[in-house]
């Protein structure tokens, strides 16, 4: 139901269940009761408000998990996630048929033509886990020349991956100890994995790196072991991209201090990269939909919810 003029009101094709959602599925985060779940979507427009000038109805639309005005100052500088009108998608939830999108102008990108029904999954991807890692990629000063090391194999470590390859990175160590999860992450691009963790994990990439840590590291976990990991695999000058969501992470400030590293992460703004990732996906250049290994009708969410919990599956996606 539109509530705000500038609302639009989408019939979703497919969404699917984050690695966000398993903290509160998980206890880690408590939660009041009920709550409306999802915050990835893709789907076909049905109903604009009155001042909705750009989004019409039978377009097919993406969107990503922070609904986001596109025109405030923020925006501009290509931060809508911390746009100063910005709506968190999950507070509506869109693991449902039909879902109101907020500032449908700001928030959506429609695909230039009703999509392949192949293309779905690659263009529901990049409403959050492929925006996430591009925007990861991009925090770590990914490029020619440089060594990229991912910590993470989910869905947004891999994506990173891949992004890192489109953004011309030379080397790229996938940090995973998952047989399928390492033949993803070499499809999308890695040249090397390295199966250690913590210490171990630092002193494989240091080795690699002759001795001096990786150029551009990728955050995507939010543990305070993954992210220790990625701050000590980085160089002195180098950067790390941060984008799994923190839970209980502090870093001391001498081990900072002393690192010479530059950190810069957080909610990532997906919408900045919307218009040039559904171009690379039409056109068929990246196939981010890979990530998706389980398909379920959308009243067997809880399953889906239990096979990521149990790391059963990487990525779930849901259809009405
Ligand atoms: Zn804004």
């Amino acid at each position: 139901m539109i509530i705000e003029p500038t609302d639009a009101i989408i019939r979703v094709t497919a969404a699917c269940v984050c690695g966000s959602d398993l903290w509160p599925y998980r206890g880690v985060e408590k939660l009041d009761g009920p709550a409306p779940m999802g915050h990835e979507y893709v789907g076909i427009v049905e109903e604009v408000g009155s001042q909705v000038t750009t989004i019409k109805p039978g377009q097919f639309v993406v969107g990503s998990f922070w609904a986001s005005d596109n025109t405030c100052e923020i925006c501009a500088s290509g931060y809508q996630s911390g746009c100063v009108h910005r709506v968190l998608m999950g507070t509506i939830g869109t693991q449902a048929e039909r879902a109101r999108i907020p500032l449908a102008d700001g928030t959506l990108v429609a695909t230039p033509t009703m999509p392949d029904a192949d293309l779905i999954p690659s263009l529901l991807a990049a409403s959050d886990v492929l925006g996430t890692g591009w925007f990861a990629a991009v925090a770590a000063q990914t490029g020619p020349g440089k060594t990229v090391a991912v910590v993470g194999d989910g869905a947004v470590g891999l994506c990173a991956v891949l992004a890192a390859r489109q953004l011309g990175a030379e080397r790229i160590i996938a940090m995973s100890r998952h047989a399928p999860r390492q033949e993803l992450a070499r499809a999308f691009g890695a040249t090397d994995i390295v199966t250690e963790r913590g210490d171990e994990g630092v002193a494989a990439i240091k080795e690699l790196t002759a001795g001096l840590g990786a150029h551009s590291v990728v955050e995507a976990v939010g543990t305070q072991e993954s992210m220790t990991q990625a701050l000590r695999s980085t160089r002195p000058g180098g950067h790390v991209g941060f984008v799994g969501v923190s839970h209980d992470v502090s870093l001391p400030g001498d081990e900072l201090f002393m690192s010479l590293v530059h950190l810069h992460g957080g909610p990532a703004p997906v919408r900045q990269y919307l218009p040039k990732l559904i171009e690379l996906i039409c056109d068929r250049t990246i196939d981010p939909g890979k990530v998706f290994d389980l398909t379920l009708p959308l009243d067997q969410a809880a399953e889906g919810y239990r096979a990521m919990d149990e790391r059963r599956a990487v990525k779930v996606l849901l259809t009405p």
